[in-house]
């Protein structure tokens, strides 16, 4: 850590709330998979801002739809309509099960907008929605209500009541927490924060046959997963299962903060004038990024070429848990959202590998205690992985 990046953390340590752990370093530019901080010094960064820059940092189609936009109009509120946030309504609709989009801003309000509108939409008494142990599905009080993991709850309870969890991938267990009142099942096909656990694909059918079975509305949140993360647009699209209601955030923007609630006509008949809104929600620069950003993918070759190089990096992984079995225990994920499984010894040390991988100039993430994460800018090359790996395989030998 250089001489700068220590006075901009001198700096925030002085005047922001201490809720985030940060890394002793202060970013100033991006391009690519590539980051250079305050001191000058270049990082190659497998986490892209936590699944989120999917194009990559400053994205020239993305940078230029964010200029032009800034230029021309920034917000209005949806008291109007507005050209980018129409377009890309239209380019969701176009290529999802969804027949309507409401805009937010993040992944949490896209959360919150499904399960008002799976309450709204299943009646009186119908409320309660399950969801999955270590599942993670935001900070706000309902959304963290409904996150499976008890240490994001601790200190803020009461929370808001009606969410009951199952155990992770024992459609059994769902079933037993069904009740008169259940209204919703709500699922990531992976779950991101607690360490890129995928859902069996049977499992997945299963939830939906659970919820043809008992009336229930399937909501899949797709903030992680969504937006090519997994190899497809959305990861339902490779699954065999299609949700009543989707959330996506994360990556939509490719930075922008922006988030979205995809559902089918019959219940977005729900929300009529006055039952929820979003004075930002789908702002026209954040909604022109997001324009732009699926653009680029949804041109030909983006996914197939995409697949490929998760199925190189996968299997690059695979080579080195087995090399170092004291450490790595197995790989797992979908596309380019992949998890290299620690051992017991391997998570003790997990915090120590992605600080050695730091100041290797690798930025990778130590996810749910429990597997390394990698979710680069889908854009990366293979000689990118390749030198993420050789870093890996440095820091593994140092620590084996
Ligand atoms: C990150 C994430 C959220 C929360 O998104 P925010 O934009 O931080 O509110 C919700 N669900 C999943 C699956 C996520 O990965």
């Amino acid at each position: 850590m250089g001489k700068a990046n220590e006075e901009w953390k001198e700096k925030g340590n002085r005047v922001f709330v201490g809720n985030y752990a940060r890394y002793p370093v202060a970013m100033v530019k991006g391009e690519g998979c590539k980051l250079i901080d305050a001191d000058g010094r270049e990082y190659l960064d497998f986490l892209a801002g936590i699944a989120v820059a999917g194009l990559g940092h400053c994205h020239p189609a993305v940078t230029e739809a964010i200029c032009r936009q800034a230029g021309e109009l920034v917000h209005v509120s949806n008291l109007y309509y507005t050209r980018p946030q129409t377009e890309l309504a239209e380019l969701l609709v176009a290529n999802t099960f969804a027949d309507k989009v409401f805009m937010a801003n993040s992944g949490a309000e896209a959360n919150e907008a499904a399960i008002k509108l799976a309450r709204i939409a299943s009646g009186e008494g119908k409320y309660r929605v399950i969801s999955l142990e270590g599942s993670f599905h935001g900070r706000t009080l309902a959304t963290v209500a409904a996150t499976g993991q008890p240490k994001f709850h601790k200190g803020f309870e009461p929370l808001p009541d009606g969410f009951d969890h199952a155990p992770f991938g024992d459609l059994a267990e769902v079933e037993k927490r069904i009740s008169p009142s259940t209204c919703a099942i709500l699922c990531e096909p992976v779950q991101g924060e607690s360490g890129v656990r995928p859902l069996e694909k049977e499992y997945l059918q299963g939830l939906r046959a659970l919820c043809d079975k008992h009336g229930l509305l399937l909501i899949f949140d797709e903030v992680q997963t969504g937006i090519g993360r997994t190899g497809t647009l959305f990861a339902y699209q490779q699954l065999g299962v299609v949700p009543d209601i989707m959330t996506s955030a994360k990556g939509l923007g490719n930075g922008l903060p922006i988030g979205a609630m995809l559902t089918t006509e019959k219940l977005a008949a729900f929300l009529v004038p006055g039952t929820h809104a979003s004075t930002f929600g789908g702002n026209p620069v954040a909604s022109a990024a997001a324009v732009a950003t699926l653009k680029v993918m949804l041109a030909d070759g983006f996914f197939t070429d995409l697949q490929a190089k998760g199925q190189y990096f996968i299997e690059k992984l695979k080579v080195l848990a087995d090399r170092f079995p004291m450490l790595a225990a197995q790989t797992r994920g979908l596309g380019m959202m992949l998890g290299l499984v620690l051992t017991e010894r391997g998570v003790e040390l997990g915090t120590e590998i992605v600080n050695r991988m730091l100041a290797k100039g690798c930025i990778i993430n130590f996810a749910g205690n429990a597997a390394l994460r990698f979710v680069p800018p889908l854009v990366v090359s293979r000689e990118e992985i390749d030198q993420l790996m050789q870093a890996l395989e440095e820091t593994f030998g140092e620590l084996a």
